[in-house]
């Protein structure tokens, strides 16, 4: 058996109870099995054992009054899962789903992604099963407060900076911040995705959205190919499908659909941007709303989606951006938009696609750029916000998106380059995940067992 087969059996033994973590590790561990058997080292080193396991784990009780003066309790975590190349680093997640698993799903993928971006920071995930939907925003701030009470003692702008996720953007962070400034008395970089006048970085806010589609873009061209033209199916209406959809409109593409929790949008006119930011950022509502807006466009309620399927995916379409969550195209929504001929996928959310999916996509040929890839732009501003708040500075617009292209870019080419190395040109799971997971083992050889 092999050595990757063999740690991972040992995990699933262990983990059973953690579906998303495995799944995430499988993803990684069956394409590492090449550089392995030509490095014996990392076996030798234990690399494999150790870093699938977090470094550090945190989880601890969340208490805060709702507005009816009811005592509510949550859970809260931080999963600090590999350090080697630097501070850990990677979002926090608020939404009733969030255990200790998806976590940890969350923080391994972050390891090699933040390695991808060429930076020095290292893994980790956080978030609470606090569901911000329908809450206050006295609510909303009394939980971060409660929850940064709890968090302050395990973060710092050199020890793990934490930034957005599912349901937590800039209001979120903005209380969070408040309450470490108060609580520590130090206004420093430890959280990212902060407000443009106390800190944040410009660009931030669209540089997983707009990051995603510089990757499709630079997937393309390496096969003579551009975005301009093509009909594409984003799914999501939160920051990363906003910022996606703008970019895609800009390169002239035309994203039709759009999607939340509750249902989909499709307009073959081309999403209008300016009414989804105003429904979704301001209003904070339903897709529904954003029908009622605009004639163009038709709803579809998740109730009338075919059995066991995403919508989104039936729309006949070129290209397709995953950008709501986890375990969103199965192989059934894969083979359909194979069937309909689309040409580029490239992920937004994490791991979007089940394993069955993405080797679906690998086999037909097409363009298909996996989420630590694909998404890693978000991660890498962040770091550029990092460099600011260090340099106690502010970069303009076009500096930070000029950066963030150069990354994304440097990103394809280095999945690209390694795929080739490893007689698999082209397939940049194994190119993103060998690329990402060789600087962060080599580092923690070097530094030992610690
Ligand atoms: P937001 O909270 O801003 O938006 C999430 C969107 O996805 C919402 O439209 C939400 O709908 C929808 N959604 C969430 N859960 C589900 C579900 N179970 N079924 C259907 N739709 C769902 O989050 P982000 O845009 O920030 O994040 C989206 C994805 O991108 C996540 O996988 C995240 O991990 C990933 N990502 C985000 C980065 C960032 O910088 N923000 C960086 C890299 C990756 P509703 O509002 O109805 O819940």
């Amino acid at each position: 058996m092999s050595y990757s087969q063999q740690v991972f059996d040992d995990l699933s033994a262990r983990y059973a109870y953690q579906p998303e973590f495995l799944q995430a590790v499988q993803e990684v561990l069956t394409t590492l099995q090449p550089l392995l058997d030509k490095n014996p080292v990392y076996q030798k080193n234990k690399i494999l054992e150790r870093i699938v396991e977090p470094e550090r784990s945190f989880h601890f009780r969340v208490e805060w009054v709702d507005d009816k003066g009811e005592i509510q309790v949550n859970n809260g975590y931080r999963v600090q899962f590999n350090s080697a190349i630097g501070p850990y680093k990677g979002g926090l997640r608020f939404h009733p789903t969030v255990n200790e698993g998806i976590l940890k799903f969350l923080g391994f993928e972050q390891i090699f992604k933040n390695s991808l971006t060429g930076t020095p920071i290292g893994g980790g995930k956080g978030g609470s099963d606090f569901d911000p939907k329908g809450k206050s925003d006295n609510e909303v701030m009394r939980f971060c407060q409660a929850f940064m009470l709890q968090l302050h003692r395990y973060i710092g702008a050199t020890v793990d900076v934490p930034a957005g996720d599912i349901g937590v953007g800039g209001r979120e962070i903005g209380y969070i911040y408040g309450m470490y400034k108060r609580l520590t008395t130090r206004y420093e970089g430890v959280l990212t995705g902060k407000g443009l006048n106390w800190g944040g970085s410009l660009a931030r806010t669209e540089a997983t959205g707009y990051g995603v589609v510089y990757f499709a873009d630079e997937m393309l061209k390496a096969r003579g190919q551009s975005l301009e033209g093509m009909k594409c199916a984003v799914s999501g209406a939160g920051n990363v499908a906003i910022y996606c959809c703008e970019k895609l409109i800009e390169k002239g593409a035309i994203p039709v659909t759009v999607s939340d929790s509750r249902g989909m949008i499709y307009d073959e006119t081309g999403i209008k941007v300016d009414v989804l930011k105003q429904v979704k950022e301001v209003e904070r509502a339903s897709l529904t709303r954003y029908a009622e807006l605009v004639p163009t466009a038709k709803y579809t309620p998740v109730s009338e989606y075919p059995q066991g399927r995403n919508a989104v995916w039936s729309v006949p379409v070129d290209a397709a951006f995953p950008c709501a969550t986890q375990n969103e195209v199965n192989l059934e929504d894969a083979k359909c938009l194979l069937q309909n001929g689309v040409k580029v996928v490239s992920e937004g959310a994490n791991m979007p696609s089940s394993i069955d999916a993405i080797n679906a996509f690998l086999k037909s040929g097409i363009a298909y750029g996996p989420a630590k890839a694909a998404n890693a732009g978000g991660v890498a501003t962040s770091q550029l916000e990092m460099e600011q708040n260090a340099g106690m500075t502010a970069w303009t617009f076009d500096e930070v998106d000029a950066k963030l292209f150069n990354i994304m870019k440097g990103i394809f080419e280095n999945a690209y380059e390694t795929s080739k190395e490893f007689g698999e040109e082209g397939n940049l799971v194994l190119g993103a995940n060998i690329a990402g997971f060789r600087k962060v083992a080599d580092s923690m050889i070097a530094q030992g067992v610690i």
